[in-house]
């Protein structure tokens, strides 16, 4: 950690509220912190077990403090940390059975299979897991509820079903996918399979879907809007910005971009 990351040390969340940050965003790893004030959970862990310990402190939190470690799917960005995290720490795994049986994890001290559409509840923060189109065994993404608040994290979206948009118009905050922009993407390095799977139906969301989205969920609640899991070849955070910025009528304080390297710092939901 360098001197300025280290006296830039956020505290951890107490008192009763939800709160919500992300330790790095992006293609080369995802980690999102959820808290009620009480309960501190881990959505996905894509950073090794040194590099996660070392993120969560700058966010005041040591990781036997976490109730459990939520994964999405079996994407290495997403999954790389979780195994060694949940063995150093004893920490239980909630994961659909489909990612359970990709067998990524190795061996962890607990695991709890999810199924999508069934609400759950980890102490007071009650969660609600979502099927999404993309590429793995059987992705899920997490809608939270605490404190009469609800989150929405939703990444890793090959496109916005029926379902995915009546699942999340309720939040007060979205953490929302922005991974690449279509130009950028096309003209990029990346082999023509790999250009056709990210821009697929089971790959990724571009800017302009996610526009789109946004405004199928309507943004009257929305607090906080996070643009996260930018492609750093393929996509520009002025590019998500710009996408997504013009539907908050000049209320830009809602919009924040999630870094790769440092995620964003906490935010709550009032
Ligand atoms: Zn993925
Ligand atoms: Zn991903």
């Amino acid at each position: 950690m360098t001197e300025s990351a280290a006296s830039s040390v956020s505290p951890a969340p107490s008192g009763a509220g939800l709160r919500f940050a992300s330790l790095g965003s992006g293609s080369k790893g995802n980690a999102t912190l959820v808290s009620d004030g009480e309960t501190h959970v881990l959505v996905d862990c894509g950073f090794g077990l040194r590099e996660t310990e070392k993120r969560l402190a700058r966010f005041g939190l040591h990781a036997r403090q976490l109730s459990g470690v939520l994964v999405t799917h079996e994407h290495g960005d997403h999954i790389a940390g979780v195994g060694a995290l949940a063995r150093r720490h004893g920490l239980p795994v909630y994961l659909s059975a489909g990612t359970w049986l990709s067998k990524r994890l190795g061996k962890v001290p607990r695991h709890h299979l999810l199924t999508p559409h069934a609400r759950f509840a980890i102490a007071g923060l009650e969660i609600d897991p979502i099927t999404v189109p993309h590429d793995a065994r059987e992705p899920i993404q997490f809608r939270f509820r605490a404190h009469g608040r609800q989150l929405g994290v939703l990444t890793d979206l090959g496109h916005p079903t029926e379902h995915v948009a009546e699942a999340f118009k309720s939040c007060d905050a979205l953490i929302l996918e922005c991974n690449h922009d279509p130009r950028m993407l096309a003209e990029g390095p990346y082999p023509p399979s790999l250009k056709r799977r990210v821009g697929g139906n089971w790959g990724h969301l571009a800017n302009a879907q996610a526009q789109v989205l946004l405004q199928r969920l309507g943004l009257d609640r929305l607090q906080r809007i996070v643009c996260s899991h930018l492609s750093e070849q393929n996509n520009r955070p002025e590019l998500a910005w710009e996408a997504l910025a013009p539907l908050l009528d000049g209320d830009e304080s809602r919009l924040l971009i999630a870094a790769q390297d440092h995620g964003f710092d906490w935010q709550e939901v009032a």
